[in-house]
């Protein structure tokens, strides 16, 4: 347990996929006044360098958010939030063939990232905690759920420049053993991300005894889940068990996905190494998603897919149902 740690990932195609609809679901849910909770089960360190060490190593951002950014200038130079990014003749570009308005809730994603580097660029990822607090009002709530010890740590220092105050608990806690206590919040509003590692399978489990528990406490929330797409039994499992629990409940629920490359694993011809291919997609069901959600996710799917594309292979899907 433990080994995994987001530096690794940040800013990559799942975070690309994750944020988008992160801020696409808040936007809208703080458009009504009354205070809204968002809970954050598994929320990493915060906010990571992509120049560092940690992203430096995987390189994984490069083939996410980076590519929204000039590729030439190492993210030194930003196209303006929301303007279709420069034309690359590079190999990864993955540039749209003619120029079209950048969707939506792509311009907003982008947007909140410049927040972050007001110089251009994109050198700092926020990770979900800060993309929440910067969105929230001074009387809405987060709470964060880490385990990681150095994490936790982390993202405890983080925060404490915020000068937040009450308004952001952090809580090294199993955010799936404890975060219910939170539900329903005083103003019965809230969002919850459940964003954990699957670095254990039962991770699964865990995540649908978590989102069953709090649906009976508090079945008006918001729920997200990421969730990686593998070829593992319990992965595959996992949307449509999601989908089967939202509609017992009598629940309106939405699943998107976004591929970037092919799962198989392939030889190197050379070498004769096994190549594995690295996390080929992921995908967020909500539960009581927004009635928005769908119509903004329509039009940025395929944008992601196309932008985002590592091979042929990239693709999206789009679904809701309740
Ligand atoms: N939500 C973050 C974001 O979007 O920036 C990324 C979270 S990362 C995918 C998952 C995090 O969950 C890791 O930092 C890991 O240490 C932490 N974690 C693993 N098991 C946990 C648990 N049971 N409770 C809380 N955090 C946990």
């Amino acid at each position: 347990m433990f080994s995994y740690r987001h530096a690794f990932h940040a800013g990559n195609h799942a975070d690309v996929l994750k944020h988008t609809v992160l801020i696409a679901t808040l936007d809208h849910l703080l458009e009504k006044e009354a205070a809204l909770t968002v809970v954050d089960t598994h929320a990493g360190a915060g906010l990571y360098r992509l120049d560092g060490d940690y992203a430096g190593t995987s390189g994984e951002a490069a083939d996410g958010v980076l590519r929204f950014f000039a590729e030439s200038s190492k993210a030194a130079e930003t196209p303006a939030p929301g303007a279709p990014a420069a034309k690359s003749a590079g190999k990864k570009a993955a540039v749209p063939a003619e120029d079209k308005p950048v969707a939506e809730a792509i311009a907003r994603y982008l947007s909140v990232i410049h927040d972050f580097n007001p110089k251009g660029g994109a050198r700092v990822y926020p990770g979900s905690p800060f993309i929440v607090q910067h969105l929230l009002r001074d009387h809405d709530k987060l709470k964060l759920f880490e385990l990681h010890p150095t994490d936790s740590r982390t993202l405890g220092a983080n925060i404490a420049q915020l000068e937040a105050g009450r308004q952001i608990a952090v809580l090294t806690e199993d955010g799936f053993g404890s975060a219910t206590k939170f539900l329903p919040p005083p103003s019965r509003r809230a969002l919850v991300l459940m964003d954990p590692s699957y670095e254990m399978k039962t991770d699964y489990g865990r995540v649908l005894d978590f989102a069953a528990e709090a649906l009976k406490r508090f079945a008006t929330g918001t729920y997200a889940v990421w969730y990686p797409i593998i070829p593992r039994p319990e992965a595959h499992d996992l949307p449509r068990r999601l989908k089967t629990m939202a509609t017992k409940a009598g629940k309106s629920w939405l699943h998107a996905t976004l591929t970037v490359k092919s799962s198989k694993i392939t030889k190197d011809a050379a070498s004769g190494e096994t190549q594995r291919p690295g996390l080929p997609a992921s995908g967020m069901f909500l539960i009581n998603p927004p009635y928005t959600l769908k119509a903004q996710l329509a039009e940025a799917l395929p944008q992601l897919a196309e932008r985002l594309a590592q091979d042929r292979n990239a693709a999206y899907s789009l679904e809701s149902g309740g």
